[in-house]
């Protein structure tokens, strides 16, 4: 049957990509901008009226001053310049292991591409020389490649160890963080960086300013306590360093009026230390001197936003905007070094004002990766902030943010836990990937069709280990029911629209060959990670609890291809809604007892 042909009430904005590898299904493409790679518009939304357009600039309008242009009319260093920053390199023309590996991992680019957005300012490859030689996999950050994801971590002088620091790094690496921050304020912070270090596979970043006041007041730091701790971080291997460079003296007369102040760390010290020494920002100083340090290194620049706004009233107001504008003034004078850089972002912002924020920073730093806190998009909420922030994160990353900096629902109350880190890995894996298949990254969405393929087909074991955390669907499935058959708990047998959409003859739903399966299956034993998620959920028994961990097939009698009494639900249609009833009318009334 051919779909009916008659005008369409309706028009489509201009489409962008395809977001999958494949044509498939019935969406017509991405309404984001068509691509536009090796420009500033590599990936990016399209504009509300009033936005702040790309800048016509890049890091290559901010050479080192000893370069000259060749007779070719290519960039030449000065005679016996030898590179050492993924940026040099690209400025040359070459392409790094590092870039190569990037590709890698992301397919819709090129390694020569990557060079370029290297070159241009607008990815950034951090990658310490020293991180290298242990078990660092290089990765980018830019609005050219995927989303990423940071998961912050450290020890605060109550909570915490370096064990379970390092225990927190390996868990926020298996749930997606793509990079991690060491933020410790207590404990041995020497020791827990090195060990963090070592152990990590993605790269680390650190807000340096916090072991430069262990033992010493904020007043009495000086250019060598700072320049000496950057390069004793540079040494250990430490990837990226935040160094809120950008709160001027002339800002902090904007604070005054906030309902809350400064809420950066960095920031509210290095106030302090302005104010007592009634002097400009050390950091801002001394930049110059700190790009040699970060260069020597190849330690990427994540230049601080010290006034991010820590409530919606105080968003967009003087003080942050005109802090972005000298993360921009920054963002010029390290590429001239030759030194990575990428800009740190809000905070609290309200929803509307997001895509400006984006916008606004992509213009004022040339195109340099924005690097976004969340944002919370309200703040009434705590303890549930990792939602909050995550649909702020999406919006970002819609708007032109490459790295979206996790929250846990611990955030404004206390150190997160384990849990915590999940839970905030998550959610902001889900903001990175949305955005990503709504920026029309090629294929960005292509699990989303495999997975909406098995889902169509009733297939469950594939449905979950497509899924992104496979124990917990799986737990939530066999919690109700523990037989993989052609509906689920939710809607029951009769009243299972994928079962009937399956059945109609005419529609392709469900019909995919790959997904297809012959009879229902009583499920395999729950696995110790599901068996804790149910406990924890505390819905089921335990002693039911006991029998879906306990169980095999064999006992249930599958193996042997013979029905078990108590699963009689996979012989036929009545005998399937008939358990199911029996079963959650069981479940209903103990929990009316
Ligand atoms: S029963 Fe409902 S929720 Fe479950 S598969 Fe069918 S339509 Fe989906």
């Amino acid at each position: 049957m051919s779909a009916p042909k008659y005008s369409r009430p309706y028009e489509l904005p201009p489409l962008g990509h395809n977001p999958s590898s494949a044509q498939q299904g019935t969406t017509p493409g991405s309404f984001a901008n068509p691509p536009q790679l090796g420009g500033p518009l590599a990936f990016s939304s399209p504009d509300t009226p009033g936005m702040p357009a790309p800048s016509e600039k890049t890091a290559w309008d901010f050479m080192p001053p000893d370069w000259t242009h060749g007779a070719d009319g290519a960039w030449q260093p000065p005679r016996g310049f030898v590179p050492v920053t993924q940026l040099e390199h690209a400025r040359l023309g070459i392409v790094t292991r590092e870039m190569r590996r990037v590709a890698e991992r992301e397919p819709h680019l090129t390694p020569e591409q990557v060079r370029d957005e290297v070159a241009a300012g607008r990815m950034v490859i951090p990658a310490n020389k020293q991180h290298l030689l242990f078990r660092l996999d290089p990765m980018a950050i830019g609005r050219a490649s995927k989303t990423k994801v940071n998961a912050n971590m450290g020890a605060s002088p109550i909570a915490s160890s370096t064990d379970e620091e390092v225990e927190k790094l390996r868990w926020a690496e298996r749930w997606g963080a793509d990079t991690v921050m060491d933020l410790s304020t207590g404990g041995d912070l020497d020791a827990t960086r090195a060990a963090i270090v070592q152990a990590s596979t993605v790269p680390i970043g650190t807000v340096p300013i916090y072991s430069m006041i262990i033992g010493r007041k904020i007043e009495e730091l000086d250019e060598r306590v700072v320049l000496e701790s950057l390069e004793q971080q540079a040494r250990q291997g430490v990837d990226y360093f935040t160094i809120h460079a950008g709160v001027l003296r002339e800002h902090l007369p904007f604070v005054r009026e906030r309902l809350i102040g400064i809420v950066s760390r960095g920031g509210s010290l290095l106030a302090k230390w302005m104010l007592v020494h009634r002097r400009q920002n050390l950091m801002y100083e001394i930049w110059d001197e700190i790009c040699q340090v970060m260069r020597r290194h190849d330690v990427t620049f994540s230049i601080g936003d010290g006034l991010r706004p820590g409530g919606l009233a105080d968003a967009s107001d003087e003080a942050q905007l005109r802090e972005l504008a000298t993360l921009g003034e920054l963002t010029e004078r390290a590429w001239r070094h030759g030194v990575q850089v990428m800009v740190e972002g809000p905070g609290h912002v309200p929803f509307d004002q997001i895509e400006y924020n984006m916008k606004l920073q992509r213009r004022l730093c040339h195109g340099a990766p924005f690097y976004v806190l969340g944002p919370l998009v309200t703040d009434v909420f705590p303890g549930y902030d990792h939602i909050t922030s995550c649909i702020g994160a999406t919006a970002a990353a819609y708007h032109g943010a490459a790295m979206l900096c996790y929250v846990t629902p611990k955030e404004h109350l206390g150190l997160p836990k384990r849990d915590d880190v999940k839970q905030g890995c998550v959610a902001y894996k889900i903001a990175a990937h949305a955005a990503d298949v709504a920026l029309g990254i090629p294929g960005a969405r292509d699990r989303d069709d495999e997975l909406t393929k098995a889902r169509a087909a009733l297939n469950w074991e594939r449905h979950f280990e497509l899924s992104f955390d496979p124990d917990l669907a799986r737990a939530y499935h066999d919690e109700d029911l523990d037989v993989d058959t052609d509906f689920c708990a939710m809607c029951g047998h009769d009243w299972c629209s994928v079962r009937i959409s399956k059945e109609i003859q005419e529609f392709s739903s469900g019909k995919s060959a790959e997904y297809a399966w012959d009879k229902p299956k009583v499920t395999a034993a729950l696995t110790p990670d599901q068996r804790s998620i149910l406990e924890q959920r505390g819905v089921l028994s335990p002693a039911e609890i006991h029998r879906l961990a306990s169980k095999t097939k064999a006992r249930m009698g599958a193996e042997a291809g013979e029905k078990a009494a108590c699963h009689s639900d996979f012989v036929d249609d009545e005998k399937a809604r008939r358990l199911q009833e029996e079963r959650l009318a069981g479940e209903s009334a103990a929990a009316d007892r």
